[in-house]
C-alpha cells in the first residue's frame, strides 16, 4: 500500500521509517524494511502496525546503511503474516523487493521458478519478482536492466522497488498502473508511492510515466521504458502543504 526508497548520505532506515509513517493514513496490515550495509542486505518485517516493526528493530537492530527500501502492505494474496510481509528476498538473500499492486500471472511464474529449483517461502504474488530479479541480475550484473527484463514478463498493476547487495548505492523502481514518484535532493534521492513520504526532505519531484523503470544513484537518476529506451524526465515542484 505504501512504498519508500532512499539512496544518499543519511541513515536509510531513519528516512524510510519516517516516510512510511507519513503513509500510514492509507491503512495497511504489515510493514517491513531492507537496508544495504557492509556488503550485504539486512531486512526486517512484521505483521501489524509500524510500532511492531519498530519494536523488532530495537530488539534486533539492523546494521546502518545509506541505501534502503520500505513497505506497508495491504494484503491481496496471502494472509497478513510476518512471512507474507514485504520486503521479499531471493534464496541467497542478496536482492530485496517491495511491491504495491497485483502480479496477475504469479501462479505460472511460481511454477516455473520452482521447476528451476527456487524455494518460494510466502503465499504472495510478489515473491516471484525477487527470484526473477536474482536470476536476471546474475546474468547481467545490472539491477535496472534486470528490472526491465522482469517487468516485461509481468501482467497486472504494480509499483516495484528493489535493491541488490552487489549494487550497493543503487535503488531501482518500476511502475505500471500504480503510482511511483522520485524525490530529488542534494546528493540523495527518494522513491515513494506518494510525495507525502519525502516532502520533509525535498519538494522537487519527478513523476514516472506508465511502463517506466528508474535507477537512483547518489549522483543522479536514469529513466527508461521497459525496453531500455531513455525517457524524458519531467521534474516539478510540489507546492501543497503536507
Ligand atoms: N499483492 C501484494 C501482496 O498481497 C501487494 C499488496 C500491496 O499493494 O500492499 O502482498
Amino acid at each position: 500500500c505504501g512504498i519508500v526508497g532512499y539512496v544518499g548520505g543519511q541513515s536509510a532506515l531513519d528516512v524510510v521509517i519516517a516516510g512510511l509513517k507519513r503513509l500510514e493514513y492509507r491503512g495497511y496490515d504489515s510493514a517491513g524494511v531492507a537496508v544495504l550495509a557492509d556488503g550485504g542486505l539486512a531486512a526486517a518485517k512484521k505483521a501489524g502496525k509500524l510500532a511492531n516493526l519498530e519494536k523488532e528493530l530495537s530488539d534486533r537492530p539492523l546494521p546502518s546503511g545509506t541505501t534502503g527500501i520500505g513497505h506497508t502492505r495491504w494484503a491481496t494474496h496471502g494472509a497478513p503474516t510476518d512471512a507474507n510481509a514485504h520486503p521479499h528476498l531471493d534464496n541467497a538473500g542478496r536482492v530485496s523487493v517491495v511491491h504495491n499492486g497485483i502480479i496477475e500471472n504469479f501462479a505460472a511464474l511460481r511454477a516455473e521458478l520452482s521447476e528451476r529449483g527456487h524455494r518460494l517461502e510466502s503465499e504472495t504474488d510478489t515473491e516471484v519478482v525477487s527470484h526473477l530479479l536474482a536470476e536476471s541480475f546474475s546474468a547481467g550484473g545490472d539491477l535496472a536492466e534486470a528490472m526491465r527484463q522482469v517487468c516485461r514478463r509481468l501482467e497486472g498493476a504494480f509499483t516495484l522497488v528493489a535493491v541488490h547487495a552487489d549494487e550497493p548505492d543503487v535503488v531501482v523502481g518500476a511502475r505500471r498502473n500504480s503510482p511511483l514518484v522520485v524525490g530529488v535532493g542534494e546528493d540523495e534521492y527518494f522513491l515513494a508511492s506518494d510525495v507525502a513520504a519525502f516532502i520533509a526532505h525535498t519538494r522537487e519531484a519527478i513523476e514516472l510515466g506508465q511502463n517506466q523503470v528508474v535507477e537512483l544513484r547518489r549522483d543522479g537518476v536514469t529513466v527508461t521504458d521497459f525496453d531500455g529506451a531513455p525517457a524524458a524526465i519531467r521534474e516539478y515542484h510540489v507546492d501543497w502543504d503536507a
